[in-house]
């Protein structure tokens, strides 16, 4: 049953950390898990040394509103942050979830089974005897941002597959010969072109419409009524991600990557007057939605004084979005009525989901080893600011 008063039970603003365990290699590197969780609080205790060279431990105290353990699984992730909202997105709500962290804290592990299960639901309630008669249909797009530009990662361009297939044989060819460290160089500088060859044409452009409704042109929205669909097409858009990429993590760390899903209400057509899918979805009005923000690491933003230039680009370009977004939450939990979302490309595409019924999730992953503890220590600051 939804009633009115479950919407005001949902926080707009919901500060989660979630710690992931110590991985294979800093085990067998011995390294010491430096974060200790208790309730919605955690301590780090970060290792430092005097002049004198003797070692002290500093602790680094946090309070959110939930935190997470290395022993939580991604079921109760859901249960903690998103579940609660799917009810409300019928009632005109526009709901964010960000995963934010260094490279390799967890981010994707944590954002990627949170769309299906939230698809799920949002199926489930699509079902219910109040909503089937409302024409509800639910409708879902993937892009990235790389560099400030949009890139659809579910375009069905045709030679895209030919020209990715391409670019993966010339990347992976030449990851075989990297021995050297200019061969190596040389790789990343062609990969890149390559990257930027395949995604020429499908960048993406966008605008407003006069309802303060963000659109990006060209953006392809697929309508999903089961949940077997929405897998697959979160594994279309996840490969799109990784093709241009030459490691596993090395691209699609320098990249926002945003899935949506939006319910709308559509007006009733006659069958002989139906156009192609896409027309549809412009047709339909838009009753609320949900965007699952896998961010790009935020170690990225300090690539600013990196040798090469086009890092060097990306990086400011990331330091710039990261900070416009803990701005405009900020302002969204001061109930602010100016939103500055015009400071990146990010917040300008989420603009509709900081104007009126909104509901914003930050999931801030850690990582627990004393390697990493100047960047985690960044992130919960981060966090913290946002709160
Ligand atoms: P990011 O997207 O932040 O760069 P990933 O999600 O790719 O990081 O995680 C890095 C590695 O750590 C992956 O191999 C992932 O499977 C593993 N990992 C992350 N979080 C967890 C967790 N909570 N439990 C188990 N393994 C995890
Ligand atoms: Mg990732």
């Amino acid at each position: 049953e939804i009633s009115s008063t479950r919407e005001n039970n949902v926080a707009k603003i919901k500060v989660v950390v979630r710690k992931r365990p110590l991985n294979k290699k800093e085990i067998s590197r011995k390294e010491d898990d430096i974060v200790t969780v208790s309730e919605n609080a955690l301590t780090v205790h970060e290792p430092k040394l005097k002049v004198d060279l003797t070692a002290y431990v500093e602790k680094h105290e946090f309070c959110f509103d939930a935190v997470l353990d290395e022993h939580v699984n991604n079921d109760e992730v859901y249960h903690a942050t998103v579940e609660p909202i799917i009810p409300i997105i019928f009632q005109r709500t526009k709901a964010t979830c960000f995963a934010y962290g260094q490279t390799g804290s967890g981010k994707t592990f944590t954002m990627q089974p949170l769309p299906l299960r939230a698809a799920q639901d949002l199926v489930r309630f699509l079902h219910q005897p109040i909503y089937r008669n409302q024409r509800f249909k639910l409708w879902l797009s993937y892009f990235e941002i790389y560099g400030g530009k949009l890139f659809d990662l579910l375009s069905d361009r045709k030679y895209f597959p030919f020209l990715s297939f391409l670019a993966y044989l010339l990347t992976s060819g030449l990851t075989l010969l990297a021995q050297a460290q200019f061969v190596a160089y040389a790789k990343r500088r062609f990969s890149l072109h390559c990257v930027s060859l395949v995604y020429t044409g499908m960048k993406l452009c966008m605008r407003e419409d006069g309802r303060q409704q963000v659109c990006i042109v060209g953006l392809q929205e697929f309508e999903v009524s089961d949940v077997q669909v929405v897998k697959e097409y979160i594994e279309r858009g996840n490969s799109a991600r990784s093709t241009g990429s030459t490691g596993a993590n090395e691209e699609s760390s320098r990249s926002h990557a945003i899935l949506q899903l939006v319910v709308k209400k559509h007006p009733e057509i006659k069958e002989s007057k139906r156009n192609n899918d896409v027309n549809e979805s412009k047709a339909g009005k838009v009753v609320g939605k949900i965007s699952f923000i896998d961010l790009a690491g935020s170690e990225r933003g300090a690539d600013t004084t990196d040798n090469d230039r086009q890092t060097r680009i990306e990086g400011a370009e990331i330091n710039k979005s990261l900070l416009a977004l803990k701005e405009c939450i900020r302002a969204l939990d001061n109930d602010q009525i100016h939103i500055p979302f015009r400071g990146s490309k990010l917040t300008e595409v989420l603009r509709d989901s900081f104007v009126g019924n909104s509901r914003t999730v930050m999931i801030s992953c850690i990582s627990p080893n004393a390697g990493s503890c100047e960047h985690t220590l960044n992130t919960l600051r981060y966090a913290d600011r946002v709160k």
